[in-house]
């Protein structure tokens, strides 16, 4: 048996796949301990889906035509050279992608810097960036601070914006063992969840409000003098001016605002200082927002108060891909360098450039994944290279990039599949899948963990690190003389002081090793005074109010069995056949003023576009309408920015009316 890292959720299950008959069994050890959801086990079927991307092509008018691995890299090489001659580096941006390997996104950020520009990006903008910066400015890290297994020991769970029970259906173990355990369950969405079944508070807010609530839970913990005083007296700064913003957040004015009753409100604050410790836990519920960083500040001052971090409580921002905690730590970001360092860090910067053979690196912030379409539009950007990433779906209100992509002078798409994004491309390079390959990720609780190879790459196709060595050579880049991927792991070890010792044997013997360590905060934070800081937050209204015209909210949402643009899941005969149809979820009584039953077809539409779907009555608040996030749904999403650079998936105005049925 091969053990692989599930390529789907960023809880990072381990997989055992017989090389002979490709079945999949849960691995018995950390983190999953014998435990998968469908997608982990169905996870295998898509390698041999009958259109795996299994040659190297490129455009020749309206057609992909084959073309030879050496001579696809250097035409790709010298037009980016070309492009650099002409207009710069920063003409150039590179997209990495959360499901290839700590190695490969290495590399990719490495070419890109090595090439002179940050213009280097990863999905991880569109989901937990948010969570990155307000932790950051509070913590001094941008990560998971304790690991899966604190949950069970802890006496309160809260859960807010995030749905365990089908994003990462095997953390509900870990939850489950909580509550058995005495902990009290707090789940907050804005409609029932599947998670909701397993709490013993279910908060359900009106969009958009997050901020009212958690500033009403601080009030009342600090009116009720429940808080820590010792830990913020000697680990934080900022207490009073918390306390200051707070005072107008009262249940009753919360309860009007969030629709949250106040005794409720006044309930969980008490249950969660009550408890004593706890794990905070969130989800793109908070992120996805223009107010996405102030959420989670928000949500983070409630943890701060009862010092619920370190051994007391831990903050647990849910990742979602595989490795998008690893593209994240591999500096495949615009504002960082690897492990998370300000690009101003010139120590640092210069540490790194010294290990690849050049003086300095690039210091100003790239373009976020998010800037790339203005910036192809303002004709500042003229190529691309994108590494297993589908923007002509995954992105916000997706026509548009879709208009951005085919302005560009070059486009490279490196996939497994010819995903809707390989439609633009002028060369479409093979990808092994993950099992073909071997490689490390980092999963949501920064534990590195070795995937083993189990099957040949079909056709043609290369293992990611392969093709990026082939790219840095034929780029004449320095050092891009890569003979296996455990070279690249060796290097990667060398920029992080708690791995240097490491040896790359170890780690595949391993159940894994944690970066920096296991348990972070446990007496100091990362900031310069070593305290934790406290940020007073205001409400901010989301970017589309509903009107006359528009008069209901959209929020996308994710299913257990299918998976972000649905390019793998949609593959899997299985995973197809177990959820069935797609359905939009539509309160009783509006669908009842539509006209609306359950399995009609209907129209959903805001200001970018529209989509149909079959409309289901389902437990869902009034004016609220739920769309699955896998099958289209950035057609009609909000393309409005936070802070972090993500756009407000979950908040849009939206109409909806009946279609007549086929
Ligand atoms: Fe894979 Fe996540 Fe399911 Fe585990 S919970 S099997 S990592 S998708």
């Amino acid at each position: 048996m091969k053990t692989v890292v599930c390529p789907y959720c960023g809880f990072g299950c381990k997989l055992l796949i017989d090389p002979e008959t490709l079945r999949v069994k849960p691995y018995r050890g950390e983190p999953n301990r014998g435990k998968l959801c469908p997608k982990g086990l169905h996870s295998v079927e898509i390698v041999n889906a009958k259109d795996r991307l299994k040659r190297p092509l490129k455009r020749a008018g309206s057609s992909m035509v084959p073309v030879g691995w050496g001579e696809a890299m250097d035409e790709i090489a010298g037009k980016l050279l070309e492009i650099r001659e002409l207009y710069g580096p920063d003409a150039v941006a590179f997209l990495a992608s959360s499901k290839v390997s700590n190695e490969e996104n290495y590399l990719l950020q490495k070419i890109a810097r090595l090439f002179g520009t940050n213009n280097i990006d990863n999905c991880a903008r569109l989901c937990h960036e948010a969570s990155v910066h307000a932790l950051k400015l509070t913590l001094g890290t941008g990560a998971q601070t304790n690991p899966y297994e604190d949950i069970e020991r802890f006496k309160s769970v809260l859960i807010w914006g995030y749905n365990p029970a089908e994003t990462h259906p095997v953390v509900m173990d870990y939850i489950r063992r909580a509550r058995k355990g005495g902990a009290r369950v707090i789940v907050v969405d804005v409609r029932e969840t599947t998670t909701m079944a397993f709490a013993d508070y279910k908060l359900i807010i009106k969009p958009g409000t997050d901020i009212a609530l958690a500033n009403a839970i601080v009030h009342v913990i600090i009116e009720e003098e429940l808080y820590d005083e010792e830990f913020i007296r000697s680990r934080t700064v900022g207490f009073s001016e918390v306390r200051m913003a707070v005072r107008k957040y009262t249940p009753e004015y919360a309860e009007r605002v969030t629709g949250v009753p106040a005794e409720t409100i006044v309930e969980v604050a008490r249950a969660l200082a009550l408890a004593g410790s706890g794990a905070v836990m969130w989800g793109m519920g908070l992120t996805q927002h223009v107010s996405g960083v102030e959420n989670v500040l928000a949500v983070i001052d409630i943890a701060l108060l009862l010092g619920y971090i370190g051994e007391k409580g831990g903050l647990y921002p849910m990742r979602g891909q595989n490795n998008v905690q690893g593209a994240a730590y591999m500096g495949a970001l615009s504002e960082f360098l690897p492990g998370y360092v300000p690009l101003t860090d010139e120590k640092f910067r210069k540490r790194v450039a010294s290990l690849w053979g050049v003086e300095d690196l690039p210091t100003e912030r790239g373009l976020y994944l998010t800037e790339l379409w203005d910036a192809i539009e303002g004709g500042d950007l003229k190529a691309l290279y994108i590494v297993g990433e589908n923007p002509a779906v995954s992105e916000a209100d997706f026509m548009k990039v879709r208009k951005s992509l085919r302005k560009l002078d070059l486009l490279v798409v490196q996939d497994i599949f010819p995903t809707r994004t390989a439609r633009y491309a002028h060369y479409l390079l093979p990808a092994s899948a993950f099992c073909e390959k071997e490689g490390s990720y980092m999963n949501s609780e920064r534990r590195i963990q070795w995937s083993e190879r189990v099957c040949e790459p079909v056709g043609d196709s290369k293992p990611d690190w392969e093709i990026l060595t082939m790219l840095g050579r034929a780029l004449g880049l320095p050092g891009f003389n890569y003979t296996s991927v455990e070279e690249v792991t060796a290097e990667y070890f060398r920029l992080f002081p708690e791995l240097e010792e490491k040896s790359v044997e170890k780690l595949k013997n391993s159940d894994g090793i944690f970066l920096p360590k296991k348990r972070l905060h446990t007496w100091e934070f990362a900031t310069p005074d070593g305290k934790a800081r406290f940020m007073a937050v205001e409400m901010i209204t989301p970017w589309e109010a509903p009107d006359e015209d528009y008069p209901l909210v959209l929020t996308t949402v994710r299913l257990i069995g299918h998976y972000n643009t649905g390019e793998m899941t949609l593959r899997s005969p299985s995973l197809v056949r177990l959820m069935g149809e797609p359905r939009a979820l539509i309160n009783e009584e509006d669908a009842e003023k539509l006209g609306i039953k359950s399995g009609d077809w209907v129209e959903i539409e805001t200001r970018r576009g529209r989509i149909r779907m079959r409309a289901e009555i389902g437990n869902v608040p009034q004016r609220l309408i739920v769309v699955p996030f896998h099958f289209k749904a950035n057609r009609l999403t909000s393309p409005a920015l936070n802070k972090a650079g993500t756009p407000e998936f979950k908040f849009a105005a939206a109409r909806v009316r009946k279609l007549g049925n086929p």
